[in-house]
C-alpha cells in the first residue's frame, strides 16, 4: 500500500480536481484567510476546500483522489469537538455544505431524507412545519450538518429519549474512498438485507467515506414545555432527583456544576440567577403537556414533591420564552473558557448510580496533582454524559494526556465510556488506544482496509495512522 501524500498538490493535480467541480466550488488558502474556520482554527489548514454540489462530484473527487494518494478530510459544520475536520497543507478539505436540500419530509412515515450538508436547526424548522422534530437537538444546532452528526454519532439533550444518531438513522447514501457509492436509503425500520455495510460510517468520523444523504427517523414536536432551575446541594441529590423525574412528559434533564453557574452568571451579568447559581449543583428541568398551563402544573407538581422529599435546595420556574431562554443560556454557555481560555474538555459517561463517586475522585486526582487545577462540570444528567473541564488561571493545553488518565481510565469498569458524544477525533486518539482492547483495534484497522485502502479518508483520525497490511478492497 502507497500512503497518503502529506506534499501539497501539484499544478497538474489541482487542475485535474478544478476540472471536475470548476474553479467556483475550489477554495484556496487566500480564500480561507476570510471565512470562518469553525470551532478549530485548523479546520482550514488544507491546501484547497472543495464544495461538490452532488453525491456524483463527490464520488468523482473521491476517485480521483484514492488514484492520486490525496489525503481528504470530510467537513459539514465545522463544529466537531474532538478535532476530526482539521486539515494539513497535503490534504483537501470535502465541504458537503452544498448537500442542503431536504428532499423528502414524509409526515405518515414521520421520516425525512436530507442531504449530508443540512444544518440541524433548519430540518428542526421544516419537520416542526408538519408537527414533527429530528429528534436530536445541541448547542451547535444553527451550524451542525446532518452529516457531521451521523459522522460522530452525535447525541445531544434528547439522547436520553430518542437515542444517538446510531438509533435516528434509518439508511445512509454514502461514497467510499475509491468513489463506490453506497446508496441505501429505505426509510423503514425493519431492514434485514444482509450486513448494513452503510451503517459503519455512522461514528466513523470521515475515515470510511464521505456520508452524501440521510434518510432520519422523525419523532412527534415538542408540545408546550415548562422549564425550572433546581439548586441540588450535591451531585448524589441530583441522581435521586434524576430517578424521581423520568416520566415520559420528562423532555430535558441537564447539569452543571456551581463554579460553572457562577462563571456564566459573572459573565452574560445574569444576576437573576446568580442567588441560585451560588449552589454546589445545578439542573435544568423541562417537561411537556399539551397547554404551557398542563405543563407548568405538572413541573411544579414534580418539583413539590422532590421539595418535600428534600430532593432539592430551591427551583425556580421560567415565567416566559425570555426566561427560560436564560435558563438555557445558563448550561450551554462556556463562560469558563472565555475567562480562562487554554482549559481541557474531556467528554465521558458514567452510569448515574456511580457518578457522585465517580466525580468525586475525579475532584481529588487533579487537586492533587496541581492545587491550580479547578475541575468545571456540564452535562446531560439523564444520560449519565458529563462534560468535564480541568482549568486553571494560566492555560493548561499541554497537559492534555497527562490528565486524561484521572478523568477516563476509571470508566470502563464502572460501565461508562471514555469518549460519549462528541467522538475520538486526534483529541482522544491516545485514549483510544490506551483503554480499548487490541482486538477491537485491529478489527477496526481492518474494516479500515476494507473501506479505504490506501488510506486517503480522514487519515490520523480517530486511528495513528494509515494502517498497513492486505488490503480486503
Ligand atoms: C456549542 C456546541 C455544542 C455542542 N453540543 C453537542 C452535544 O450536545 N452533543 C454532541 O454530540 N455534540 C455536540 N457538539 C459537537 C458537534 O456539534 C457535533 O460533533 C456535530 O455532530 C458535528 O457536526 P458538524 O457538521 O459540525 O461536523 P464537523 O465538525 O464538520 O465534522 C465532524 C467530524 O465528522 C466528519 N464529517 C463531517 N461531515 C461528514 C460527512 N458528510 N461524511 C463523512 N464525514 C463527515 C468530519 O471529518 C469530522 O471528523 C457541540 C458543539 C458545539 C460547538
Amino acid at each position: 500500500m502507497t500512503p497518503p501524500t502529506t506534499t501539497p498538490l501539484n499544478a497538474t493535480q489541482i487542475a485535474a480536481i478544478t476540472g471536475l467541480l470548476g474553479s467556483a466550488q475550489i477554495r484556496t488558502p487566500q480564500d480561507l484567510a476570510a471565512l470562518d474556520p469553525g470551532i478549530d482554527p485548523h479546520n482550514f489548514g488544507a491546501c484547497l476546500l472543495l464544495r461538490p454540489g452532488s453525491t456524483a462530484e463527490v464520488a468523482a473527487v473521491l476517485a480521483y483522489c484514492h488514484a492520486e494518494r490525496i489525503p481528504v478530510v470530510p467537513q459539514g459544520g465545522r463544529t466537531g469537538l474532538s478535532g476530526g475536520a482539521i486539515t494539513q497543507p497535503g490534504q483537501v478539505a470535502l465541504s458537503l455544505e452544498r448537500l442542503d436540500a431536504v428532499e423528502v419530509l414524509d409526515a405518515d412515515q414521520r421520516s425525512a431524507i436530507v442531504g449530508a450538508g443540512v444544518k440541524l436547526g433548519v430540518l428542526a424548522v421544516q419537520t416542526a412545519a408538519v408537527g414533527l422534530s429530528p429528534g436530536i437537538d445541541l448547542g451547535a444546532r444553527d451550524s451542525a450538518t446532518l452529516g457531521g452528526l451521523v459522522s460522530t454519532n452525535a447525541g445531544g439533550n434528547e439522547a436520553f429519549r430518542y437515542g444517538t444518531m446510531r438509533e435516528r438513522v434509518l439508511g445512509l447514501e454514502c461514497v467510499l474512498a475509491d468513489g463506490t457509492v453506497i446508496t441505501e436509503l429505505g426509510q423503514v425500520r425493519k431492514r434485514n438485507e444482509g450486513l448494513a455495510v452503510e451503517r459503519l460510517l455512522i461514528g466513523a468520523e470521515g475515515t470510511l467515506g464521505v456520508v452524501t444523504r440521510v434518510a432520519l427517523e422523525l419523532v412527534p414536536a415538542r408540545r408546550s414545555v415548562a422549564t425550572a432551575i433546581v439548586a441540588l446541594e450535591s451531585l448524589t441529590q441530583a441522581v435521586v432527583l434524576a430517578r424521581h423525574l423520568r416520566a415520559p412528559a420528562l423532555v430535558a434533564l441537564e447539569v452543571m456544576s456551581g463554579n460553572h453557574a457562577v462563571a456564566v452568571v459573572r459573565s452574560l451579568g445574569m444576576t437573576e440567577l446568580a442567588s441560585l447559581a451560588a449552589h454546589p449543583w445545578l439542573a435544568l428541568v423541562e417537561v411537556e403537556a399539551n397547554s404551557s398551563e398542563q405543563a407548568e402544573s405538572m413541573l411544579i407538581e414534580l418539583l413539590g414533591t422532590a421539595s418535600e422529599q428534600q430532593l432539592l435546595v430551591d427551583a425556580v420556574l421560567a415565567q416566559n420564552a425570555a426566561q427560560r431562554h436564560a435558563m438555557w443560556r445558563l448550561r450551554e454557555d462556556w463562560a469558563v473558557d472565555r475567562e480562562r481560555p487554554g482549559g481541557l474538555w474531556y467528554d465521558i459517561s458514567v452510569p448515574l448510580s456511580a457518578m457522585a463517586g465517580y466525580v468525586a475522585r475525579v475532584t481529588a486526582r487533579v487537586a492533587a496533582l496541581d492545587s491550580g487545577l479547578e475541575v468545571f462540570i456540564i452535562g446531560h444528567l439523564a444520560d449519565g454524559n458529563l462534560h468535564v473541564t480541568v482549568n486553571a488561571p494560566y492555560p493548561v493545553t499541554e497537559r492534555y494526556e497527562a490528565i486524561a488518565p484521572l478523568v477516563t481510565d476509571e470508566l470502563t469498569a464502572l460501565g461508562g465510556s471514555f469518549s460519549a458524544e462528541h467522538g475520538i477525533g486526534v483529541e482522544k486518539q491516545a485514549t483510544l488506544l490506551r483503554l480499548v482492547s487490541p482486538a477491537k483495534l485491529a478489527l477496526m484497522q481492518a474494516v479500515k482496509r476494507a473501506y479505504d485502502p490506501h488510506g486517503i479518508m480522514n487519515p490520523g483520525k480517530v486511528l495513528p495512522t494509515a494502517p498497513t497490511g492486505p488490503s480486503v478492497g
